[in-house]
């Protein structure tokens, strides 16, 4: 028997449409190339960004056509999500730290029609702008006065297109299914690949999301999201927050710099931050040289990358701010778990709640977890248990856009093989051991760089520690800690490696440590361990 509901489409109109008559007054508030403080209202973003799909139209942009960024987190960029999806477009997030041919990769491989582009990427647009197939509409996300100049390139402003566009619409009608935005994911070998989000995969990730156990999202809330809006849409965050009505506040291109995020997060009194470990390690130098308090912010999510304890250690003790760990990929929406206490936690003492804090949290409902053996067999939550980790559900993709060979992440068992290793606990808490290949086997036995770098993080002289397997004629492999030392701190590796003793098993202690400047790191600010390997290798 079917159910007697009305079949109304799970679509990113009923986002826009809500925040428009209930939240209409609250504030997005945007660090620009051309504006340090751009403010206005969900009211205004709406208007236009009916004027921009008015105008993606007039381009000659059709439905399905994909409309690239090349952005940091602002109001526009905003805009430009709104504008596309709702307009039957797909809104192409693309992640401007990517080796040039991985950009031209992406942008030939998606077909992007139009590209939005930050004025600072114009000098980068030139140098791939013979390399591409075929060279999109390219719109400059600037006003008129601060439009920068090229000699090669056609521009076009964005304030200018937007101009004598009107802000009324009649949205295309379009099922739930329909694809609303894209994201490629660098993986360590081959191409990117493209995940290709849907109205309903998008609609139900913000919903989950917003949930009190998850990001915990409400009106009241004033959100950050340092996570860039082409990392995996800044993790639903521009989705979830006008979902609530809470107020956006973007950084813009000053994410990474320590002055701005705390201005912001005091002068628009953030309650809810999220990023990157990176992030967070520049911001708490940032606070501590200066000697600076968190007056609003209550809690942060932190995921991308394990989350070590110093950092929550540092949040909680010294600024009041509770961390919440969250794993999840590009594949996922990208979230999968989330951490938050359960009552179980009281009956835990200080050390045993430390332990279950740093863990990647239970799944979010929608979201189905197992963790297999060599053989695809299920093995128990237990806790100690540690296996392939596989989800599924609705927010997870089913394969990658216009992918030329097989994916052998997606299998015949409808399970996404997520590449991570991880164990789960009888209360549903995930931990995550480490990505399969970065898993050093020493002696036939396993050793986690995760936990390892969580232990080296907590010696006071460490600002970042990264460790990776090195070849070994007897141990098969060994561990190798590689070290960048707080600013002015006197660390000596045998200090380093001492610090190990008694908090991890003898045989999985490393024996070696390096002193380096400073780590590489990916296009999305994690530690990049296939090219700290080249470079240990080369010497
Ligand atoms: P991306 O698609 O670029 O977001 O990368 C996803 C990958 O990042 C996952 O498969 C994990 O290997 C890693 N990751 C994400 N969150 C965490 C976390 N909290 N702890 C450890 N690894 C994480």
């Amino acid at each position: 028997m079917q159910g007697l509901m009305m079949d109304r489409a799970l679509t990113i109109h009923s986002i826009l449409d809500y925040a428009e008559r209930n939240h209409g007054q609250r504030e997005i508030v945007s660090v620009t190339a051309d504006n340090p403080c751009h403010r206005y209202t969900y009211s205004d973003a709406f208007a236009r960004t009916k004027q921009l799909a008015n105008a993606l139209s007039s381009l000659g942009a059709r439905m399905g056509d994909r409309i690239g960024t090349l952005a940091w987190n602002d109001h526009r960029h905003f805009e430009i999500y709104y504008a596309s999806s709702c307009n039957g477009m797909v809104c192409h997030t693309i992640n401007p730290r990517l080796f040039e041919q991985q950009l031209i990769y992406i942008i030939n491989h998606a077909e992007d029609k139009v590209l939005f582009t930050d004025p600072a990427f114009i000098p980068l647009l030139e140098q791939l702008a013979t390399k591409l197939d075929e060279l999109p509409i390219l719109v400059v996300l600037s006003d008129k006065a601060n439009m920068p100049k090229s000699g090669s390139l056609k521009l076009i402003c964005y304030e200018t297109l937007l101009e004598g566009e009107s802000p009324q619409i009649d949205w295309p009608d379009f099922g739930e299914d329909t694809a609303a935005a894209l994201c490629y994911t660098s993986g360590t070998t081959g191409n990117p690949k493209g995940v290709l989000f849907s109205h309903r995969s998008t609609l139900l990730h913000a919903y989950a999301v917003a949930l009190p156990d998850v990001f915990n999202l409400s009106t009241r809330d004033s959100v950050l999201p340092v996570v860039p809006m082409f990392h995996a849409c800044a993790w639903g965050i521009p989705y979830a927050a006008p979902l609530v009505g809470a107020k956006l506040v973007f950084p813009g291109p000053k994410m990474a710099d320590g002055a701005t995020l705390h201005n912001l997060m005091e002068s628009e009194q953030v309650t809810l931050a999220l990023g990157v470990p990176t992030v967070w390690l520049a911001l708490l130098d940032y606070l501590r040289i200066n000697d600076l308090k968190l007056t609003t912010l209550n809690r942060t999510v932190v995921g991308g990358a394990a989350c070590p304890s110093s950092i929550m250690d540092e949040f909680r003790e010294t600024f009041g701010v509770t961390t919440h760990h969250a794993w999840g990929m590009t594949e996922l929406s990208p979230l999968g778990t989330l951490n938050s206490p359960n009552s179980e936690w009281s009956e835990l003492n200080t050390e045993q709640r430390a332990q279950q804090r740093l863990k990647q949290g239970r799944g979010i409902c929608g979201i189905n977890l197992k963790i297999v053996d060599e053989n695809n067999n299920e093995l128990p939550w237990d806790g100690v248990a540690f296996g392939a980790l596989k989800v599924r559900g609705p927010w997870v993709c089913s394969d990658y856009f216009k992918l030329e060979s097989e994916s052998s992440a997606h299998h015949a068992d409808g399970w996404f093989d997520t590449g991570d290793v991880a164990s789960i606990d009888e209360q549903g808490f995930l931990k995550i051991v480490d990505r399969s290949k970065d898993l050093i086997k020493s002696g036939g036995e396993w050793i986690s760089s995760v936990e390892l770098e969580n232990i080296a993080m907590t010696h006071p002289g460490v600002q970042e520690a990264a460790v990776i397997g090195i070849a070994d004629e007897k141990w098969t492999e060994r561990p190798l800690l590689v070290v960048v030392p707080k600013n002015g701190a006197d660390v000596d590796t045998s200090d380093l490696l001492m610090h190990f003793d008694g908090k991890i098993a003898k045989w999985s202690i490393p024996e070696k440590a390096l002193l380096v400047a400073e780590l590489p790191h990916t296009a999305t600010g994690k530690i990049s361990k296939m090219q700290l390997r080249q470079q240990v290798k080369s010497g």
